[in-house]
């Protein structure tokens, strides 16, 4: 079997799917490596360090020619998809339950599409696979030090002849992976830290990283199912938001990371929230989408001052600002997967296993993965509406968040 790395074409991503420590193990396993010349650049790994360990540099023409599996990060482009022939896989990042048509077309050019974000993730054996963990540490660690740098104060308490600089005091909305991370590296610079989650079970994680955990009167309390948390009722929504103004006007920095699988995520910082805060406040939204993020105004890839000075960091994919610790991580978790899947040297498909079942998209020219199948089959939903902007007075100073 030959697999392909691709060069990612997404704008500003700079990882790559495979770093050359994995090419010698995937040779072992009777799985040839084909890399795209200059795939490896934005995350600092040259085509002589994948040719030293053991793999063929080619063109974009010759990858998808002459591979059986195409290995990516994020979704392919529809120009990839052109050159995707019956028969041969692509495996990453594909967000089939955001992006449900992407399914349907590679379904419709008999591509096998394997997704990594739809691994199930509370098995101890998919551990080493599980992309979305690796990536939103990393997220989460860049997201407090993307914060730390743009507030034009201290994290830590310092007592100097200078003068005495309290603390920042950080506020992380979203207490999964990457807000745990996000917690214990504010945590580490200094800051005086809190955190808050929908999920009760979050409570003792954030408490045990030394941080203090908000519990809101309003008690939601929304555990969904496996280990993820449910969408809020709209009521729910309004008393959540209402009730965390009080607790986010308090704060100097707040980092968002609240997501709910294949829904938008949540507003949690509103406009309330926003005119209360204190000027030379810091929010970094890791949820900003085209959609809306976790924050009101934010826009994924910008940075917005309010006019009452509140810096809105739009952190849409803070991993590829990392790009070498994402890309060895994800290297690690998409080579095991591929590993995992290969029998006899050939790609194994078989939807009765439990890890197949949840990764495995389309095959035989259907979309097999039975949620992504539904989304397909249901009608679309009536469009929300945009939540409200605050007015970017001041002058809206647009930059990339983390480059
Ligand atoms: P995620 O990226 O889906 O969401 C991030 C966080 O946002 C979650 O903690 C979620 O509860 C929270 N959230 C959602 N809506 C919210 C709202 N309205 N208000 C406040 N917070 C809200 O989550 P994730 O980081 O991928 O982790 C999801 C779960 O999976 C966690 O329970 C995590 O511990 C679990 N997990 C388990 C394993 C394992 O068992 N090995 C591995 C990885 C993750």
């Amino acid at each position: 079997m030959k697999a392909g790395v691709v060069k990612e074409t997404a704008p500003g991503e700079r990882r790559v799917a495979l770093v050359p420590d994995a090419v010698a193990k995937l040779q072992a396993a009777g799985i040839e490596v084909l890399v795209e010349r200059g795939a490896g650049e934005g995350a600092w790994l040259s085509d002589s360090a994948y040719a030293d360990a053991g793999a063929t540099i080619v063109s974009a023409a010759e990858l998808y020619r002459d591979t059986d599996v195409i290995l990516t990060v994020t979704k392919p482009s529809a120009d990839a998809v052109g050159l995707l022939r019956p028969g041969q896989a692509v495996i990453g990042m594909l967000a089939p339950l955001t992006c449900p048509e992407l399914a349907a077309a590679l379904a419709a050019q008999g591509v096998t599409a394997i997704s990594l974000d739809r691994l199930p993730r509370t098995l101890t054996r998919t551990q080493p696979m599980d992309a979305l963990s690796s990536q939103a540490n990393v997220a989460g660690y860049k997201a407090a030090l993307v914060a730390a740098a743009e507030f034009s104060r201290f994290f830590p308490l310092l007592i100097t002849a200078a003068g005495t600089a309290r603390p920042a005091k950080v506020l992380v909305l979203g207490a999964g992976v990457a807000g745990l991370q996000a917690i214990g590296t504010a945590r580490r610079l200094g800051a005086v830290v809190s955190g808050y989650d929908v999920r009760p079970a979050s409570k003792t994680e954030v408490e045990s990283l030394g941080a203090t955990f908000i519990e809101l009167t309003a008690g939601v309390s929304a555990a969904g199912e496996g280990g993820y948390a449910r969408e809020l009722t709209a009521e729910e929504r309004q008393a959540q938001q209402d009730e965390l103004v009080a607790h986010i006007a308090r704060h100097d920095v707040v980092i968002t990371t609240a997501q709910v699988p294949g829904r938008r995520p949540p507003l949690l910082v509103t406009e309330d929230a926003i005119k209360a805060m204190a000027a030379g406040s810091v929010i970094v939204d890791m949820g900003a989408s085209m959609l809306g993020g976790n924050a009101s105004g934010s826009r994924p890839g910008e940075t917005v001052v309010t006019g009452n000075g509140i810096t809105i960091i739009g952190a849409d994919n803070l991993p590829a600002s990392m790009p070498t610790a994402a890309s060895n991580a994800y290297s690690r978790n998409i080579s095991t997967l591929l590993e995992y899947m290969t029998a006899d040297g050939a790609l194994a498909i078989d939807t009765s296993d439990e890890v197949q079942a949840g990764v495995v998209i389309t095959h035989d020219g259907r979309v097999v993965q039975e949620g992504v199948a539904a989304l397909l089959a249901a009608p679309p939903e009536p469009a929300e509406p945009e939540p409200a902007e605050p007015e970017p007075e001041g002058g809206a100073d647009v930059d990339g968040p983390a480059d």
